[in-house]
């Protein structure tokens, strides 16, 4: 019998930036502190997603109000845990030189560090900025979508510690009809702005579906997400036609520049 599919889906409309999450990933991955300090631009103190904070919570402030929302300000807050979309066309995977990135019997994009040389290939393939490096080891480093507690049967941390379920980890295509669900809820309940990122391939060409996945307020660029997201191969098959037609051009250009030269010299 084959494992089937596991994953997250992330409804950012019951976030409430406590950070749980992303302090149990740190936690169980035994990940460092990276420091705190006030970027002036959000009360977010972790700023983004990095090779040593595989979890990060973004606090956006927005001068517009969510439907709904009792108070007439024009101001609103939209709160997200990000983390490693484990692509199912992952731009990580195909670019590693050495076969350190996997996926695995979950389905999932894991990078086995005692592999990793640290070249680097995968931090300029992932085209959501996921991937990084850490500055100690020089080896690239993200979330494994807890692969060590996946294997024990335990669900991620960062899913065990949401105390609002804004985290669901489960098998993929149970999560896809959760998230369905919710999303017509949030509709009927006049939430009309909430829509899903990258739920399959027909949401996202580019990744051909995202194993964690979302549910949104607003566009994917307020999140500092890519809007139209794309693994860099995805390209790679025009490029040959491209360039086997120019080669082929190039050809017929010879053949023909011979004949007129023979036709010349008679
Ligand atoms: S989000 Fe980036 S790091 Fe994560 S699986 Fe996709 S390409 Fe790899
Ligand atoms: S633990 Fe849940 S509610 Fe708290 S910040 Fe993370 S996703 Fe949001």
């Amino acid at each position: 019998m084959t494992t089937p599919a596991t994953g997250f889906f992330t409804d950012t409309s019951v976030c409430i930036g406590c950070k749980a999450c992303e302090v149990a990933c740190k936690q169980w991955n035994q990940l460092p502190a990276d420091g705190d300090f006030f970027s002036g631009r959000s009360y977010d103190n972790t700023i983004h997603l990095e090779a040593t904070t595989w979890r990060h919570v973004a606090f956006i402030e927005r001068q517009a109000r969510l439907s709904g929302q009792a108070t007439s300000r024009p101001f609103s807050w939209l709160l997200m845990s990000d983390v490693c979309k484990h692509c199912e066309r992952a731009g990580c995977l195909e670019a590693c030189p050495t076969g350190a990135i996997v996926r695995t019997e979950f389905d999932t994009v894991y990078v086995q560090p005692d592999v990793c040389n640290g070249c680097g290939y995968c931090v300029v393939c992932c085209p959501f900025g996921v991937i990084n490096r850490r500055e100690d080891d020089g080896r690239a480093w993200k979330c494994t979508l807890c692969y060590d507690r996946q294997k024990a049967g335990m669900e991620p941390a960062c899913a065990k510690a949401c105390p609002t379920d804004s985290i669901t980890f489960g098998k993929l295509d149970d999560l896809k009809e959760m998230a369905r669900a919710r999303l017509q809820e949030l509709h009927r309940r006049g939430v009309t702005e909430a829509w899903l990122y990258g739920m399959s391939e027909r949401d996202q060409p580019g990744t051909e579906g995202l194993h964690a996945f979302f549910l949104l307020l607003d566009r994917p660029e307020a999140y500092n997400l890519p809007p139209d997201p794309s693994v860099p191969t995805k390209g790679v098959g025009g490029s040959w036609g491209v360039m086997a037609l120019a080669a082929a051009g190039m050809a017929a250009a010879a053949v023909v520049a011979a004949h007129s030269r023979g036709g010349e010299r008679k």
